[in-house]
């Protein structure tokens, strides 16, 4: 993309209402706009993450054998009248009317349609275990939307919903969700910590939270510092293995690590004082095993191998995937701006014209985009008519994390910069061996 022809409204001013570094750099970076309280408009660039973030979580929801599909944003209230939620879910549910008086809801959640679904097509433990997900707008009528995207009112989530014929199978649905987030996450360049949760309005005694550490978090956390030492990597895992998912749940879990609900200063006080620590998370997902809470209420059964019927078993697990780029950016910045993970970057690298209008330079910078493209990378070329530090300045501000600097006095010698974001460190290299360093980078990715 070039940048004199993309739509790019960064401010040079800092926005005095954002509160949080995140807000206040996806407002600057020109990635989003508030169109009402909690309500954003997604720019361009802040798009372009956010579809990133829906890909890897689709990736790594599909690697775990969970299927897709798309529910609706505005529901019928009966559906909730069948649960009982209609009434008990309070006025965060935004409640509409239709010309015939009919009662809808935009959907802060959808444990009663996905069970809806499920009984009209499914009736026999033949057809199980079976997970749906999908990645679909939410409304909250949060009281206090803040944070720009961390806490809106309309935001975007995952949520997916296992049925199974019996609890050890719904447990090893829990557990595959888990190990899934945990890879989800670290592709994000994120860690997140899964502790053990309280329940709230989904029901269920199963429950974990997912917190990245951030001091802007909102929840207080307790843990044993070991647990932000562990990874899951790229191992392989056997999805269908009860017993290799149980013990990477295991692994994950041992440690202390709960938020300020179900905290245990008794159990605290037991991990040795070096490791012990109190600080603030945000929380990314939260995964739910809730038994036939539903299912009975809604009527949603499956005959067993044994002919009898019994109401299905379930959980309802979340992601959120807006929440997560401003988590993402609050543990990944510097006072310059922005610094994006390698696997969520909205492009993979800059390309900066130091004399734009030179015909070396410009035609260096074609050819970078070009062999680019070509391995399958994508730029953000600066090709403006700008000073050098207004070009550097902007890259510094949407965190491009690999930036590579082209100027005539370079090219006599041949040579281009690449420039990493992170660290600052800069190399002069030939343009071929940018674009074979940049395509060796992102292999990992
Ligand atoms: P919170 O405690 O932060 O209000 P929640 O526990 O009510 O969240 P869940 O029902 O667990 O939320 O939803 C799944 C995920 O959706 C959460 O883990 C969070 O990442 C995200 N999420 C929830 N509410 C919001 C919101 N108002 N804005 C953005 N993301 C949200
Ligand atoms: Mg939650």
């Amino acid at each position: 993309m070039r940048l004199s022809r993309y739509f790019l409204p960064v401010l040079k001013e800092t926005p005095s209402e954002a509160q949080i570094v995140s807000h206040r750099l996806m407002l600057r970076a020109g990635m989003i706009r508030q169109q009402a309280a909690g309500i954003y408009s997604w720019l361009p660039l802040g798009y372009r993450v956010l579809r990133r973030i829906e890909q890897i979580v689709h990736q790594e929801q599909e690697r775990a054998g969970h299927i897709p599909l798309l529910m609706p944003t505005l529901q019928p209230a009966d559906l909730w009248r069948e649960s009982g939620r209609y009434d008990d879910y309070g006025q965060e549910m935004l409640r509409i009317q239709d010309r015939h008086k009919r009662d809808l809801l935009y959907g802060p959640t959808n444990e009663e349609m996905i069970t809806d679904i499920f009984r009209a097509h499914v009736g026999s433990y033949k057809d199980l275990p079976l997970t749906l997900y999908h990645i679909q707008w939410k409304f909250r009528d949060e009281i206090r939307p803040r944070f720009g995207v961390m806490r809106g009112r309309e935001f975007l989530m995952k949520d997916g919903y296992n049925f199974d014929v019996d609890r050890e199978a719904a447990l090893h649905a829990y557990n595959r969700h888990m190990v899934s987030y945990l890879r989800t996450y670290e592709r994000m360049g994120l860690t997140a910590i899964p502790m053990r949760a309280a329940s709230g309005p989904i029901g269920g005694d199963n429950t974990h939270e997912f917190l990245v550490l951030a001091q802007t978090g909102e929840s207080e956390v307790f843990y044993d510092d070991r647990v932000t030492a562990l990874k899951l990597g790229t191992r392989k895992v056997d999805f269908d293995n009860r017993a290799e998912v149980a013990a990477i749940c295991e692994e994950f879990t041992s440690l202390y690590a709960r938020t300020d609900e179900t905290h245990d200063p008794a159990l605290f006080d037991a991990i040795p004082e070096t490791h012990r620590k109190v600080g603030r998370g945000i929380e990314v997902g939260q995964i739910f095993y809730f038994g036939t809470k539903y299912s009975e209420a809604m009527g949603a059964t499956v005959a067993t191998a044994d002919g009898r019927r019994v109401p299905v078993e379930m959980g309802s697990h979340g992601i959120g995937v807006s929440r997560l780029l401003g988590a993402i950016i609050e543990a990944s910045h510097d006072d310059k701006g922005i610094i994006w993970p390698e696997g969520v970057t909205p492009f993979h690298a800059g390309i900066v014209n130091l004399k734009q209008g030179d015909s070396a330079a410009d035609a260096a910078c074609d050819g970078l985009y070009a062999a680019l493209a070509a391995k399958g990378l994508s730029a953000l070329y600066d090709d403006r008519d700008e000073r050098a530090g207004a070009k550097f300045a902007t890259m510094d501000l949407i965190g491009l994390p690999w930036r590579i600097t082209v100027g005539p006095r370079g090219l006599q010698k041949g040579v281009v910069e690449l420039t990493c974001r992170r660290t600052g460190d800069s190399e002069e290299m030939s343009p071929e061996a940018a674009v074979d360093r940049l395509g060796r980078i992102y292999a990992d990715w």
